[in-house]
């Protein structure tokens, strides 16, 4: 089978002249939670940023089920949701409007239960007429979560969803990447924690410096490595 997500040789210099990504290519296959772990500054949020069309690339491609991301951005748009790093929400709008507007964004038809079921599944449900400026940074973040599902996507990017937020949010968050799988959505997340990594993913990719420098089964790699967890020997 086709992988869903393709990406190959790509490159991105920034208009400072600096080079965030030097020739990156990677599949990804339907259905496969994917952790991306990289120091700060690897270029993690950058691979992120053009596939979801947000970043132009300076050079190579990348498809979506099928679609250039670059000149069929449109078909891309509804299979790609996006759990972006900052807290990016509309300060004065409610918990409820927020998630069922970005439906309608993705040019999906209102479905009141479904945005329902995700406000439940994600704990926001008894804070659904709460305007965003009255919550957490937690639940900031749930809200996210939910705005990108609130589209069905095939594919969902998790840039570091979980970097800053207590052990509670964290576990749900696990929780909730495993229900997703269940349900058919691929995953790609960054992540700065490779306990996160070990926890949840099917393959781990390394990034550092623009580079991809390794990416491995979960299991191949600890059997590489010839541990029994990659977390306690690297604590
Ligand atoms: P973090 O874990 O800190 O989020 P990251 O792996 O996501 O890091 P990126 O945010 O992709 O890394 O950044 C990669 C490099 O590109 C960094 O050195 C960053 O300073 C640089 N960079 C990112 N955006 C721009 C920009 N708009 N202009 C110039 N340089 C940029």
């Amino acid at each position: 089978m086709a992988p869903i997500v393709s990406i190959q040789n790509l490159t991105k210099s920034y208009a400072s002249g600096f080079q965030a990504l030097k020739g990156v290519s990677l599949d990804i296959e339907e259905g496969e939670i994917l952790a991306l772990l990289g120091p700060n500054g690897a270029g993690k949020t950058t691979m992120i940023s053009i596939i979801c069309g947000i970043v132009m690339p300076s050079g190579g491609r990348v498809t979506v089920a099928g679609h250039d991301v670059v000149k069929d951005f449109r078909a891309t748009r509804e299979i790609i949701g996006l759990v972006p790093q900052e807290l990016t929400l509309d300060a004065f709008e409610t918990v409820f409007n927020t998630v069922a507007f970005s439906r309608g964004l993705h040019g999906k038809k209102p479905d009141p239960a479904m945005i329902e079921r995700i406000l439940r599944d994600l704990s926001l449900w008894d804070k659904k007429d709460t305007m965003l400026r009255q919550l957490s940074g937690g639940m900031r973040r749930r809200v996210l979560i939910a705005k990108a599902l609130s589209y069905e996507p095939k594919v969902l990017f998790l840039d570091e969803p979980t970097a800053g937020v207590d052990v509670a949010l964290r576990k749900d968050m696990w929780q909730l990447v495993e229900r997703l799988r269940a349900s058919g959505v691929t995953i790609i997340l960054t992540t700065h924690y490779i306990e996160e990594a070990e926890e949840i993913a099917d393959r781990i990719g390394v990034i550092n410096k623009g580079e991809i420098l390794l990416v491995e089964e979960k299991a191949a790699l600890m059997q590489k490595l010839g541990r029994k967890t990659l977390t306690v020997e690297l604590a």
